[in-house]
């Protein structure tokens, strides 16, 4: 059996910057992820913003992570190579009736430590977004807020974590633990079991099952709550920032902001299920979505949208701990005392984008608190070397990949300008991109007007001949999301 110090359960953007982190010192760690990828959990399907730390309870360990995770992420982005814009956040008041709940926020930010935070008047915010709701009657201006590509991050972090060696296992589940004396002394998966001394639960949804087979919080769920979002063609209307509503008890609220990559993007919702696999998107859902979005933008045209998907936050149930405070679902971030070796990450929804530094942060803390003896390799090495993208680049730029490797001058995805060459770079990359999805996540294309009609087949073909596979083996995200079924001629004859 393998022994390793450290496993990581589960490949989020959490487990990713745990990896990372804890890369920085002399660990054999090995990161293990269910899914054909990493980042595929509620990662890959949120708002992309950095909030500010204004929103959660004060005194909460939601809102203690917040503040700390903000504040890393311009150092994070410079080294991992990631679209990152601290753009700044507004929450918008429509009508007088809504203006005292910006007080309560700036109480509450102030509380938490946000700094750059201003009150703007009704007059102000119009002149900087023109398109917002005329009603609009004031905005708490939080200039820490920001946006990123999370899918690009959550990739950066982990190709940060295997050059620094980490060993990264996809389709590779956790099924139990191996416990002896009270102590975790392994982890065991659909491929085998593997010995640690320490194993870190950042499972995500799952992460109430996983903490279940370590015996610790027999009482914590997670209630999957599902948020629904529209993406609008780019350049169709210009929001400069952030945009929030008044916040509800249970939501950040209907949000209308731009991405890294220039789109508008609107949600989301927030409803309790319980299917932890459910992300369809329903028609009530998007109308709520839509109703929400129009009360900030009310110039929003569904004409213009290319994309509907939805994400699952991880709920969890879990009180938080600071005396007096009322609030029943904060993270749970702890080494629990029942079981050895057992780093408990659970309960981690939003704002988890943001805060996932902070945690893994926290987690190397926690571990030195144990007495283990973290020692800084001398070759740890902070910056992640990216690949060209050729829309980015200037004529010049793009004329001399194009002459070093023809590749680069063949046009895959037309909407959003990708190139053969790149699809090639990610499928040899140190994370290599083995489906479909891998591959759209890291280059952007398929994202575009067509949703990908024209680039599918010849990605399809890309990656069968990169990865030396049958087309029929090649897959959208996995084993079952094959493209192809049989081949409907002889090809040979
Ligand atoms: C609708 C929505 C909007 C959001 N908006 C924002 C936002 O704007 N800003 C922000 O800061 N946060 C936001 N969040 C929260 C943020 O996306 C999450 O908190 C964060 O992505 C959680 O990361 P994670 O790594 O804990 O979970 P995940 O990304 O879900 O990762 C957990 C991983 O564990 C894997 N796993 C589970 N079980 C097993 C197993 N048995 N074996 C192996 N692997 C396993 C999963 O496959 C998954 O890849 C939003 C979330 C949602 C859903």
């Amino acid at each position: 059996m393998k022994k390793y110090d450290v496993i990581i359960i589960g490949a989020g953007v959490v487990g990713c910057m745990v990896a990372r982190f804890l890369s920085r010192y002399k660990l054999d760690i090995l990161l293990i992820e269910k899914e054909a990828d990493v980042g595929m959990g509620a990662s890959a399907a949120n708002t992309a913003i950095i909030h500010a730390g204004y929103d959660p309870v004060p005194g909460s360990l939601k809102a203690a992570m917040n503040v700390a995770g903000n504040r890393m992420w311009d150092t994070l982005a410079g080294e991992l190579n990631f679209p990152f814009e601290r753009r700044g956040d507004y929450v918008a008041a429509i009508g007088e009736e809504e203006l005292p709940r910006l007080e309560e926020l700036w109480e509450q930010g102030v509380k938490n430590g946000v700094p750059g935070m201003v009150m703007l008047s009704g007059d102000e915010i119009r002149h900087r977004e023109p398109n917002i709701n005329p009603a609009v009657s004031g905005a708490l201006w939080a200039s820490t807020g920001g946006i990123c590509d999370p899918f690009a991050v959550v990739v950066a972090a982990a190709e940060s974590a295997v050059t620094n060696g980490v060993t990264l296992m996809l389709e590779t589940a956790f099924e139990d633990f191996v416990v002896e004396d009270s102590r975790i002394v392994g982890v065991k998966t659909n491929r085998g079991t593997f010995g640690c001394r320490w194993a870190v639960n950042a499972a995500g949804l799952y992460s109430d099952d996983v903490m279940h087979r370590a015996g610790v919080r027999p009482e914590f769920k997670i209630t999957p709550r599902k948020g629904e979002y529209y993406i609008l063609d780019r350049a169709e209307i210009t929001i400069n920032n952030v945009l929030f509503p008044v916040p509800t008890p249970i939501s950040k609220g209907i949000v209308v902001t731009t991405t890294t990559h220039g789109n508008t993007i609107i949600g989301p919702n927030a409803q309790n299920i319980q299917d932890k696999e459910d992300r369809s998107v329903t028609r009530d859902g998007l109308e709520e979505v839509w109703q929400g979005a129009r009360k900030l933008v009310p110039r929003l045209d569904l004409r213009h949208v290319i994309a509907v998907f939805a994400g699952l936050r991880a709920g969890g149930n879990a009180p938080c701990q600071a005396p007096g405070v009322d609030y029943g679902h904060d993270y749970v971030i702890e080494i629990p005392e029942s079981v050895q070796g057992f780093v408990n990450l659970g309960g981690i929804e939003s704002p988890g984008l943001t805060t996932a530094p902070a945690i893994a942060q926290r987690v190397v803390e926690m571990l030195k608190d144990t007495g283990e003896k973290l020692e800084e390799k001398r070759d740890w090495d902070p910056i992640r070397r990216t690949r060209p993208r050729f829309r980015d680049l200037s004529p010049q730029e793009q004329k001399l990949l194009v002459r070093n490797d023809s590749r680069y001058g063949r046009i895959v995805c037309r909407c959003e300008n990708v190139t053969e060459g790149e699809i090639v770079a990610e499928i040899h990359a140190p994370i290599p991109a083995r489906t479909y999805d891998a591959i759209k996540r890291r280059t952007w294309l398929g994202t575009g007007r067509c949703q990908g009609s024209f680039d599918t087949p010849r990605v399809v073909e890309i990656l069968a001949r990169e990865l030396g596979i049958s087309p029929l083996q090649v897959t959208r995200k996995g084993p079952g999301s094959e493209f192809l079924i049989r081949p409907t001629k002889d090809v040979e004859g």
